[in-house]
């Protein structure tokens, strides 16, 4: 049934490095980083987007901002972005829910740099 990446990075092939988890989320580092820190943040449910959200879902979006804040914070990171890519015209290529936490840019002249760098 399961050909979604992240589905199996959740199951199968777990990445060396796991930054946050517990039963309902995951967090570990984006195989292609856009930003010194790029970590993605997913319910180990498979919620494809956030047009996929239902009103049950509520606690577990809320848990995955709240483990991004909780990295950040680890990373001692003062600022950052975090980024929901919603649909194929939003950008958003895994359809398996996530939050991309960016940050750890050191020139000033960098920290308004977007998603596209
Ligand atoms: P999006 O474009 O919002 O769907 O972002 C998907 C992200 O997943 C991209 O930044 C990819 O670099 C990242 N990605 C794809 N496959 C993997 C993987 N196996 N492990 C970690 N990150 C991945
Ligand atoms: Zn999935």
């Amino acid at each position: 049934m399961n050909e979604c990446i992240f589905c199996s990075i959740v199951h199968d092939q777990r990445p060396e490095r796991i930054h946050f988890e517990d039963g309902e989320v995951m967090a570990f580092d984006d195989i292609h980083p856009k930003a010194p820190v790029h970590v993605l943040v997913i319910p180990k449910a498979h919620i494809p987007s956030i047009a996929h959200l239902e009103a049950n879902h509520s606690s577990v979006i809320a848990k995955l901002i709240y483990a991004a804040k909780h990295i950040a914070a680890g990373r001692g990171l003062k600022g950052y972005k975090l980024v929901f890519n919603v649909g194929r015209e939003g950008g958003q290529m895994v359809d398996h829910l996530h939050l991309h936490l960016l940050g750890g840019w050191e020139r000033p002249e960098d920290w308004r740099k977007g998603f596209q760098i």
